[in-house]
């Protein structure tokens, strides 16, 4: 937290207070959200393939470019913690602090899910919520946060001492292991910070610190995502279920996720292949 009044006060402190904020990332450039096309992909989609995320676990599928995938509440309130990799290229990765900077804390239909550099490219699209009736409440919270990292087993041997391995971080990392026949050295970098499904989450409005509240997720509810890219989508049924109370612990009633694969019915060839960074990446560098 950062400590106010140490140093002395300048005269025109209030002054320099008072200027506008400017958008850092404004998002006009981009192209528009085409509502209507993934309206078309969702009719009739047909259902191709279903796992399950048991609670305190993690799991992953592959979605292929063009299909959707839809992430439900299945049994109880719960928390999911969500990884994407290219999946011919585990080292394309999803990118929160970008997303979070184009997009803001919180995102919602519409919004792109970005990789990481070089490719830094849309992965996929939200493209239907359920919870968007949330929008931000009185705490300035809402959900689906870009802002936090994942719970893991180092932050809390840290915080609260102990060895607890069942924190999203594991749970990512075993599944992505399990997969793609990696070991767990190999599998733990390649995991990253992540997008948090149904979290309900803000900052607090004296110090700013990053607070989590008891999810408004229930049985049945969604949210989709159009495969902009070929994905391994990874999943954690976090340990803190709905994350009302404490997480990286077994306190928690958990429940399990699913993921669902769905492929359009429908003609998609207004749809056009996520392109890959066109920065020539010579970094100012002559050649
Ligand atoms: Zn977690």
């Amino acid at each position: 937290m950062k400590p106010v009044g140490v140093m002395p006060i300048p005269k025109d402190a209030q002054e320099r207070r008072s200027i506008a904020p400017v958008i850092c990332y404004p998002t006009d450039t981009l192209p528009k959200h085409d509502a209507a096309f993934y309206k078309l992909a969702q009719k009739g989609m047909a259902l191709i393939n279903s796992v399950i995320v048991l609670p305190r676990d993690g799991n992953t599928v592959e979605v292929t470019a063009g299909h959707i995938f839809r992430i439900v509440s299945m049994e109880g309130s719960q928390v999911g913690d969500l990884n994407l990799w290219n999946a011919n290229d585990l080292n394309e990765k999803f990118y929160s602090g970008k997303t979070r900077a184009l997009h803001g804390t919180h995102v919602g239909v519409g919004d792109k899910l970005w990789s990481s550099f070089p490719a830094m490219r849309p992965m996929a699209t939200i493209i239907a919520d359920t919870l968007d009736w949330y929008g931000f409440d009185e705490d300035g919270a809402s959900v689906h946060d870009v802002i936090g990292t994942r719970c893991d087993p180092y932050t809390n041997n840290i915080l609260s001492g102990g060895q607890y391995h069942l924190c999203c971080h594991s749970n990512l990392t075993r599944a992505l292991a399990a997969s793609q026949g990696l070991s767990l050295e190999q599998a733990e970098p390649l995991v990253h910070d992540v997008l948090n499904i149904f979290m309900c989450t803000g900052f607090t409005k004296k110090t700013h610190q990053y607070f989590m509240k008891e999810s408004p997720v229930r049985p049945g509810d969604y949210i989709d995502f159009f495969a902009e890219i070929d994905l391994l989508v990874g999943l954690s049924a976090c340990p803190g279920g709905n994350c009302g109370s404490k997480h990286s612990s077994n306190v928690a009633n958990c429940y399990p996720l699913g993921i669902e694969v769905y492929k359009p019915m429908t003609d998609l060839k207004k749809w056009k292949h996520s392109k890959v960074n066109s920065y020539d990446g010579t970094h100012g560098q002559k050649k």
